[in-house]
Formats: C-alpha cells, sequence, structure tokens
C-alpha cells in the first residue's frame, strides 16, 4: 500500500525559497579588507540569484544540465551561484582554487564546464588555463581585481554586477526530479585522476536537515557561523544549504583567510560558530596567544577533516571556544559523525573522550567495519577495520568514467554498493566511530601497526610543537618505521631527546613505536583543503633518509 502523503521533490530551490522568503532579515556578511564588510540579507541574495538565473539562462544560453563552474571565496556572490544554478536545473561545480593548474585543467574538461563564474582577485588563475578549456564558452568576473589578463580569451568575458543588473525578478523555476543533479565536487586526486561526486537535490536537502539537529551543528537564526571552510570544499560542509534552512547568518571571510583578519573578523562581527580543519584552527591559535583578542562570542567551533589534536581541543576549551569535533569526506556531503557526548558522560571524565572520537553516526548514516580479510566487526571499540557507510547522502559512484558510465572502482565501493571509506578504525557499542588512521598512512612495522595520527597528537601535545606529521618510511629491518616532521613554536629549544623522552613519559606511546628519524620543519606541507600532505612528505623520505 502506498502512503497517502504528498510527494513534494526535495530540491535546492525550495530551500531557496524558503530562505528567501521565511529567513529574509538573515544576513550573508562578507569580509572585504574594506573598513565595513558587505552585508547582505537572504532576501536581497534571493533576488540576486534569480536575476543571475535569468541572466544565466537568456544571456549565455544555460540549458539542462549544463555545468556552471565556480572558482570563488566563500561570498555572498557565490552564494548565490549555490543556488541560482541547481535552482534553474543546471549543475553547480565548484572548483578547488589551490589545486594545481594540470589538476584544474582537468577537472574542468572532464566536467565539460560551459561558464565559469570566477572572482576577480583569482583571474591570475584562471587566465593561464583558458586555452586548455575548449570547453568553456563564457567567464563571468565578480568582485575587485585585474581583468586584463583575460584579453584575447576565446570565451566571452561578462561582469557579473552588470550581468545580472535589469534582469526578471522573478523565473518560474522548472519543478526537479530530486534525484537531478544539483552540484559537482571533485576529490584531490591523492592517488589517480581526481574523482567527480555529484549531489542530488534530494541529498542536499537531507543533508542540510541534518547539519541543523541539535545533534549536529544545531544552529538556530539567533547565531551567525563564521564559514571559514572552502565553499569548495563540500559545499563548505552544506553550511549554506543548512543556513538558508534555519535562518542562520553567514560571515564569509573571501580571502582574507590568514589568522590576524579571521582573529579581527570574530572580535568585530562576533560569530558564534565556525567551521574549519585543524591547521587553520593552529594558526588562530598561536595568533590569539601572540596577541589576545576578545573571541568571547565564539562558543561552538566544528573541527574535522583531519583528526582534532586533544591538546587543540584543551587549549579552545580554555578560550571558551567549545570544540565539537566531526567526521566526513567529498563522497559524504560531507557530515558522516558528529562528537557530541551522550547524555549519561555529561560533566564525567568520559565526556573529553568521547568529544575526541570522530563522533557518532546520524540517523541517515549506516556505518560497519570490515576486517583484512573482509570479515565484519563487531561494534565493540576495540575491533579496529576499514569503516564502509551508506544513506541517502553517500555517493554510490563517481561521475563518467572512461566508458561514460558511472565510475565504481573495486577499491572505494563494495560488491553491495556500500563506500570504502579508506579509513581505519574502532565503533564503541553505543555508535561512536575513532579513527586510528587512513588506510594508507598506517605504519606497518614488523607486522604491527603504528597509528601515525596518535604519534602526532601526543607530539602536538608537547608545550614546543605547533605541527607535527608522522609518515611511514621503508626501513630494511621492520618494513616500516615512523618519521617524525616538527614544526617547533617560535623560540622553542626542544630538541629530539626530549621530544623522544616526553612520548616515553606517562605510557604516552609505547616504546617499540617511538620514532628514531626526525626532522624539524618550518612548516609541514599542506594539501589543497589545509589538511598535512603526507604525500609530498612520504616522496620526500621515500628512502628513509633525513636530508
Ligand atoms: P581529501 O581526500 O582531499 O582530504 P576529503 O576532504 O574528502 O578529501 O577527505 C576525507 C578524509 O579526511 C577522510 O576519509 C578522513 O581520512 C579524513 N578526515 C575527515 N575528518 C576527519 C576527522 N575528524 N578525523 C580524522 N580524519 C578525518
Amino acid at each position: 500500500m502506498l502512503s497517502t502523503m504528498q510527494d513534494v521533490p526535495l530540491t535546492v530551490t525550495r530551500i531557496l525559497t524558503h530562505g528567501t522568503l521565511v529567513h529574509g532579515r538573515s544576513q550573508i556578511i562578507t569580509w572585504t579588507g574594506e573598513s565595513e564588510p558587505q552585508r547582505r540579507s537572504f532576501a536581497e541574495a534571493g533576488a540576486r540569484a534569480v536575476r543571475l538565473a535569468n541572466a544565466l539562462r537568456d544571456e549565455l544560453g544555460v540549458r539542462g544540465d549544463d555545468r556552471v563552474a565556480t572558482l570563488m571565496w566563500n561570498n555572498a556572490e557565490h552564494v548565490e551561484a549555490y543556488f541560482a544554478i541547481p535552482a534553474m536545473g543546471a549543475v553547480l561545480h565548484t572548483l578547488n582554487l589551490r589545486l594545481p593548474a594540470e589538476q584544474l585543467v582537468w577537472i574542468v574538461n572532464h566536467a565539460a564546464d560551459r561558464v565559469i563564474i570566477v572572482n576577480g582577485s583569482l583571474i591570475p588563475l584562471l587566465a593561464p588555463l583558458l586555452a586548455k578549456l575548449p570547453t568553456v564558452e563564457h567567464i563571468v568576473v565578480s568582485g575587485p581585481g585585474d581583468r586584463s589578463p583575460l584579453q584575447g580569451a576565446h570565451a566571452r568575458i561578462h561582469e557579473y554586477e552588470e550581468l545580472i543588473a535589469d534582469r526578471p525578478t522573478t523565473y518560474d523555476w522548472p519543478e526537479l526530479d530530486e534525484r537531478q543533479a544539483a552540484a559537482m565536487c571533485y576529490t584531490s586526486g591523492t592517488t589517480g585522476d581526481p574523482k567527480g561526486v555529484v549531489y542530488s537535490h534530494r541529498s542536499i536537502y537531507l543533508h542540510s536537515m541534518q547539519v541543523n539537529m541539535t545533534q549536529s551543528m544545531g544552529l538556530t537564526d539567533q547565531d551567525t557561523s563564521l564559514v571559514v571552510v572552502p565553499q569548495f570544499h563540500v559545499n563548505a560542509w552544506g553550511l549554506p544549504h543548512a543556513t538558508f534552512m534555519s535562518g542562520v547568518n553567514m560571515l564569509m571571510p573571501d580571502r582574507f583567510l590568514q589568522p590576524a583578519p579571521l582573529a579581527e573578523m570574530i572580535e568585530r562581527e562576533k560569530p558564534t560558530h565556525a567551521a574549519a580543519v585543524p591547521t587553520i584552527w593552529q594558526g588562530l591559535l598561536a595568533e590569539l596567544t601572540a596577541r589576545p583578542r576578545d573571541v568571547s562570542s565564539l562558543t561552538q567551533v566544528t573541527i574535522g577533516g583531519a583528526a582534532c589534536p586533544p591538546s587543540l581541543m584543551t587549549a579552545f576549551d580554555r578560550l571558551g571556544m567549545r570544540v565539537c569535533h566531526a567526521w566526513g569526506m567529498t563522497e559524504t556531503s560531507p557530515l558522516g559523525t558528529v562528537a557530541r557526548p551522550p547524555a549519561h558522560a555529561a560533566g564525567t571524565e568520559e565526556e573529553f573522550a568521547y568529544r575526541l572520537t570522530q563522533g557518532r553516526f546520524p540517523a541517515g548514516v549506516e556505518a560497519r567495519l570490515t576486517g583484512p580479510g573482509g570479515e565484519r566487526l563487531p561494534w565493540d571499540g576495540e575491533s579496529a577495520g576499514e569503516l564502509e557507510v551508506r544513506g541517502p547522502w553517500i555517493a554510490g559512484a563517481y561521475y563518467n568514467g572512461p566508458d561514460g558510465e558511472p565510475l565504481r572502482p573495486a577499491d572505494k565501493f563494495s560488491e553491495d554498493g556500500w563506500l570504502k571509506t579508506g579509513d581505519v578504525g574502532t565503533i564503541s557499542p553505543d555508535g561512536f566511530l575513532t579513527l586510528t588512521d587512513r588506510a594508507k598512512d598506517v605504519i606497518k612495522s614488523g607486522g604491527e601497526w603504528i597509528s601515525s595520527v596518535e604519534l602526532e597528537n601526543a607530539l602536538m601535545s608537547h608545550p614546543d610543537v605547533t605541527e607535527a606529521a608522522v609518515v611511514a618510511v621503508p626501513d630494511d629491518k621492520w618494513g616500516e618505521r615512523p618519521l617524525a616532521t616538527v614544526v617547533l613554536r617560535d623560540g622553542a629549544t626542544a630538541d629530539f631527546e626530549t621530544l623522544r623522552s616526553f612520548l616515553a613519559e606517562e605510557g604516552r606511546i609505547a616504546k617499540w613505536q617511538l620514532p628514531e628519524r626526525w626532522t624539524i620543519v618550518p612548516a609541514v606541507p599542506k594539501t589543497s583543503v589545509g589538511k598535512f600532505d603526507k604525500k609530498v612528505l612520504r616522496r620526500q623520505y621515500a628512502d628513509g633518509q633525513l636530508d
């Protein structure tokens, strides 16, 4: 028997309409580097999204599921594109502006983008690539920056503000199939070619509702969220969509992502929430330690994308900024787990331990652990295996393989359709995930596994250490051994012997796991989304020798 309920498609269009109408007074505040930020209400941004959709259709000829890419910072115009493009039925393709040029070219060609909306400040990045982008017919430029490098391009060049001015103020949005593509995002291609994840209207809608749940970020229209996580990094973790659903104000840093302007933004605009990867917060912490500011408004900080070091959590707690740890991937939209401790742990010693886990699976994300021989492992908090997940906002394939069909590599999808995350960890009986490592980062020493994350966290809890990344290097006797690269605080004096003894103290790290190879570096190399780039480190120390 079928239900008697209405069958209303879950679409990004409905999120746009709702945010514009019901939360019209909420604001997108974009940092400009000038004395005043740009302030735009959801009502204004929604109206401008309507005009943008009209311009894309009538002037640029965007039709059907054409891909419209963005090469943009986090700002109000990027939010407008986030809604206009999917609502008209086209596909938003966010481009990661930190990728190497050849990967960007590969991705634009693979997605066959017809239009690129670019921030003026990013023209120097785009212009030299254009000759290699034959599918791109139109470039729309938004915000300050020299336009001259675009002269002579094969694509037509438009000014965003001129393009949307004088366009109709209504758009007869098509009623879309909720399973249709709304947005796409490529993984950064740590192995092989980048892979495109295509989000549906339905997956975005359901994911946004989950982000808004109290057990997740739980924000309301009384909140302002500082969205540091880039809009090209898994849709800024779903925040632009989730905020339009619940009226949360967005504070957008544009290109001002350095610790000093971030600290200034927090002091002046008083966000209550912020979201970014750990390296951003390490930088902010150093800034606040050197030059204290009033950051008392910021009471909730979502940290994900890489393991949150315990020392960072403690330091933020001391500043009154409560860290909430979360795990996810491009393939999971990204929300996969959120570490809100269960009620029985409140106020007990267990609470901190729960907060350090990657978090609990929400309704909508099913999980299982698979052992090395393919066996299912129990949720006992001890058995470690590869995490596999499935759910309505989890990818079931990648965009177009060489034959034009969806791509389902056997190392990424199980035969019965679950996503193999490549992350190794345990799950407690009450559904909390603890990751010990990425499968490819685990150090296999003499038949035993050493967790690189555990060593890094222990190192970063030493007061002289600001960053530490540990990778496996080949070793004649043990197969692999850990190599520690360490960044010291300005003026710090700790040497390897001190750090080694520190790791060994109080049973922090078992003796056989202590690294023999150490190096001090000015900075750990970072990936395009700001995580430690262990691929670069592994290459650098591929022969197991230090320079
Ligand atoms: P990339 O592969 O380019 O880093 P993603 O942003 O999709 O792209 O990264 C997803 C991966 O990041 C996860 O598979 C996991 O290894 C890691 N990750 C994400 N959040 C956490 C976390 N809270 N703790 C540990 N690792 C995390």
